[in-house]
């Protein structure tokens, strides 16, 4: 009868609840010692001037190949980690592996290349990112320009005069500042305007639904919108031929996606750079 279902289906519930609760623990158990395994590495994704179709520099991403479990992709471990507030050490690792790589990278190939990290919204609320970033530049004599922080809307919801004041100085070492998924949040427009960005990235959300599902209507709206506030735009998700005409006929500064190619590994970046196809 109806209250016997209603109470399996409360069981039903509560057992996935649990599983759910269980496989987070477990997935957060590994994680604590997924960094000194050395299960956890980047990936680097080209990013692409449009004028002149040459490589400006790349989008670290995080991955973790645990022994237990396999590969786990960030979507699944990182609002763990923000939530147990492993992203500091974790997030600390991924600036410090950039920036290494980076100056070694530039130093080799004596090019100009960038390297853009994702900044999650916890470690500016719960670490000294300025004091972080610029120990790190220091540490591996970069110059700041050559690093961008790639930072959501999420980070600037609430306490925005601290978020503010960090991202100042943290600009004011050179570092360029990035919002990532534009388009996405709450109050962008707003945000756009209060806080000194550098670049938008169009979230893919709005590139990828082009031409079957959206006529670019509102990528193209990000577009004008982030060159009236002289704001560089990136295109991110840019898989096809179609939608790559589509933001160079917009003006798009930059793109980013498998159209090119997708986040490979540090050695196959360093061909990359090695066949010439950056921009300096
Ligand atoms: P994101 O910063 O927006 O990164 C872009 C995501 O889109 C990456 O997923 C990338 O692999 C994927 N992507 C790039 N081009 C294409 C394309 O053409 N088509 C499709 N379908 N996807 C494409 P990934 O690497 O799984 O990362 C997911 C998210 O996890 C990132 O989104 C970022 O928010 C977060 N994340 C990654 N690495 C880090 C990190 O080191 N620290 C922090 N805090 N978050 C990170
Ligand atoms: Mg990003
Ligand atoms: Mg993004
Ligand atoms: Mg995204």
């Amino acid at each position: 009868n109806a209250k016997e279902l209603g109470e399996y289906n409360v069981v039903i519930y509560e057992q996935k609840l649990r599983d759910e609760y269980l496989q987070e623990v477990n997935i957060e158990n590994l994680l604590r010692r997924a960094i000194e395994r050395g299960e956890i590495y980047l990936n680097y994704q080209p990013q692409v001037h449009l004028k002149s179709g040459k490589i400006v520099g790349a989008e670290a991403l995080i991955r973790w190949n645990s022994k237990e479990i396999g590969m786990v992709y960030p979507n699944k471990f990182i609002p763990i980690a923000e939530n147990t507030d492993m992203i500091i050490p974790i997030g600390k690792w991924v600036l410090e592996e950039a920036c290494k790589n980076l100056s070694l990278w530039r130093e080799k190939y004596n090019k100009d290349i960038t390297i853009a990290v994702n900044i999650s919204p916890v470690q500016f609320k719960k670490s000294d990112m300025y004091k972080t970033i610029k120990e790190t530049l220091q540490k591996y004599a970069l110059p700041g320009h050559c690093l961008e922080i790639e930072i959501t809307e999420g980070v600037l919801i609430d306490n925005i005069y601290d978020i503010q004041k960090q991202l100042k100085s943290i600009r004011d070492l050179g570092v360029k500042i990035a919002m990532d998924d534009f388009g996405t949040g709450y109050s962008s427009l707003s945000y756009l305007r209060r806080f000194n960005f550098d670049k938008v990235k169009i979230d893919r959300e709005f590139v990828q639904d082009y031409p079957e599902k959206e006529d670019g209507t509102l990528a193209e709206i990000i577009i004008n919108l982030s060159h009236s506030l002289k704001l560089k735009v990136i295109a991110e998700g840019v898989e096809t031929e179609e939608q790559l005409q589509f933001m160079s006929q917009n003006s798009c500064d930059e793109v980013q996606g498998y159209f090119y190619s997708p986040p490979v590994s540090k050695e196959e970046f360093e061909k990359m750079i090695e066949k010439g196809i950056f921009i300096n």
